[in-house]
């Protein structure tokens, strides 16, 4: 397996997708233990680990993707909107070191993520921001 990576080893067809769009540059496909109806992973058909050493000019033809996918998603099932998310490293939660765009149709109103906000103090804020500024 190339890489010995599992999204490598689907874009090359080793391993079965189903699969719901594919050019020269991506290939899209259900995910196997879907969030919602519909939840698609959006991939490179290179190998790249994540965000960050992915290749802007790459990472720009693959956003491309990911919102004509989303547009066909939206347009083919019953869903009033979508998340789009890309988890980096396994303290994101990512499990597969290929970069991908989880597309997750949302039914319903109020569907959230299940990150937990808290009220921000600006006083902290302000300071955060000063240090990380770029
Ligand atoms: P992440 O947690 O962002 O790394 O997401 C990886 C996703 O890939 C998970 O949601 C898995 O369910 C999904 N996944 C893993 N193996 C496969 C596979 N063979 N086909 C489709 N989806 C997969
Ligand atoms: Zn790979």
């Amino acid at each position: 397996m190339k890489n010995n990576c599992v999204f490598c080893a689907i874009a090359d067809g080793e391993i079965p997708c189903f699969k719901v769009y594919e050019d020269d540059l991506v290939l899209a496909y259900l995910d196997i233990n879907p969030f919602t109806e519909g939840h698609t992973l959006v991939i490179p058909k290179a190998h790249y680990t994540g965000l960050l050493d992915t290749p802007p000019d790459v990472l720009k033809e693959i956003i491309v993707r990911v919102q004509k996918v989303a547009a066909h998603l939206k347009s083919a099932l019953p869903c009033d909107g979508f998340n789009v998310l890309q988890n980096n490293g396994a303290a994101a939660g990512q499990t597969v070191p290929h970069v991908h765009f989880h597309i997750v149709p949302r039914y319903g109103e109020g569907g959230g993520i299940s990150f937990k906000s808290g009220e921000g103090n600006m006083d902290v804020l302000k300071v955060l921001a000063e240090r990380i500024r770029m």
